[in-house]
């Protein structure tokens, strides 16, 4: 399928929104709208992914937005370094196309080419297996220069159905365990030993990251969590001489006992919890398993609380930009959500948590998956708010900016302001 104009130039719907926010470059913008719309692969685009020499479509815990597992680009490289984390589209939900031009891979709006891009190129650690016979991309998996652990890939919030409604995790587990041969569940031991062969190779990777669904039980709520994570850190920790490495976590929001064991007992160097909106109502009704084992308030206490345990800079929570519009309960305009979103990051910025936003991606098996996303308007003002925020309280986002994470539209703005 050939879905490129040849000689349709621009100028695109994406260069008004250029126009109107000068002082945001424009790749950005194109990484920010590709993430908000998806992309959709031609024929001749997968043709020039080759498995030997890029990442394809790996660990995910969460769906992509066409509901397929199927190999492809595991995501996209702009020129300027910038990652774009973007999922496949179905095309009559008007995604960009990524397809071939002149040999290489190209990203079109409506047919006009808009840049070229690259496939994120694979570690040296993706063609080996495990001890135990699975793909080592199936334990350990890359961002350009982050290795990235998922290994718990279940969310005890949906036992009794009370996970977040723009969440996938249980149905992605259920499609990934019969199409995928990635365990639940990782062997700690396992992890560290495919840490140590991706960080052969040389100058490639810059930091590790951690992640995984709740896990509510434990002698206190969520110590089964701390538990498995500090075990999985000490493993990651073999490798490093120094007692603590660049590290990154997303966990539940723990308390200030298990934060100060997971600070003390392992070489993590920073915690993010993700609150996914800000506002208590909205919480309450989109992240009703958060509410009903910690809730909101407690939720934000915890999160300054981790400020005093790993210091300032090195704490932050995630939005899931978009859901605060969606549904019946959401705000009723861009205006009104930007401007209360704003208000409580700044109540979190003063107190030394920054707030980094990923664009919502609504997803077919989730209950928001029929909503629609907000405006690039929307994303690019929530972008300057939340990096202003971060210059004017003077809190480093380093361990979570482009290089790292690189799903941040905010956070990629950092790299023009050193601070
Ligand atoms: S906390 Fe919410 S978003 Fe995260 S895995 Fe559980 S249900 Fe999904």
């Amino acid at each position: 399928m050939r879905l490129a104009l040849a000689g349709k130039t621009a100028p695109t719907p994406i260069d008004e929104v250029v126009r109107r926010y000068p002082d945001v470059p424009r790749l950005l913008v194109i990484k920010t709208d590709v993430q908000r719309r998806g992309v959709f692969y031609s024929d001749a685009a997968l043709a020039l992914l080759d498995e030997t020499q890029h990442q394809t479509t790996g660990t995910h815990i969460f769906g992509a937005r066409d509901g397929l597992i199927a190999l492809r680009p595991e995501s996209l490289l702009l020129r300027d370094g910038s990652s774009i984390i973007t999922t496949p589209t179905p095309l009559e939900e008007n995604p960009y196309v990524v397809d071939a031009k002149d040999g290489v891979p190209w990203l079109f709006d409506d047919g006009i080419p808009l840049e070229a891009v690259d496939y994120w190129p694979a570690p040296d650690f993706y063609a080996r297996t495990s001890s135990s016979g699975v793909p080592m991309k199936n334990i350990v998996s890359a961002r350009p220069q982050r290795l990235n652990i998922f290994p718990y890939r279940y969310c005890t919030f949906w036992n009794n159905n009370k996970g977040c409604s723009f969440c996938d995790i249980v149905s992605q587990l259920k499609k990934g365990g019969k199409e995928l041969n990635i365990p639940a569940k990782l062997d700690p031991r396992e992890v560290g030993d495919v840490i140590g062969e991706a960080l052969k190779e040389p100058g490639r990777f810059s930091s590790v990251f951690l992640t995984s669904g709740s896990i509510v039980s434990g002698q206190e709520a969520f110590d089964d969590e701390v538990d498995y994570y500090i075990q999985i850190l000490h493993e990651v920790g073999r490798h490093f001489k120094a007692p603590k490495f660049p590290s990154q976590i997303i966990g539940t929001a723990f308390t200030k006992k298990q934060l100060q064991r997971l600070y003390d007992e392992t070489g993590l160097m920073s915690y993010t919890s993700d609150i996914e909106v800000l506002n208590e109502e909205l919480f309450n009704k989109l992240c009703p398993g958060k509410a009903e084992w910690i809730g909101y308030r407690e939720w934000k206490k915890r999160l300054v609380d981790a400020v005093e345990v790993f210091g300032p800079g090195r704490v932050n929570t995630g939005l899931v930009a978009g859901i605060e519009l969606a549904g019946p309960h959401g705000f009723s305009s861009e205006d009104e959500a930007l401007e209360r979103t704003l208000d409580e990051a700044e109540e979190l910025a003063r107190q030394g948590v920054s707030t980094v936003f990923i664009v919502w991606s609504p997803r077919p098996d989730t209950p928001l998956g029929d909503q629609k996303n907000a405006s690039l308007d929307y994303y690019i003002r929530l972008a300057r708010g939340l990096h202003a925020l971060r210059v004017k309280y003077r809190l480093p986002i380093g361990f979570d900016d482009y290089r790292h994470c690189g799903n941040h539209p905010d956070s990629d703005l950092s790299r023009l302001l050193p601070y």
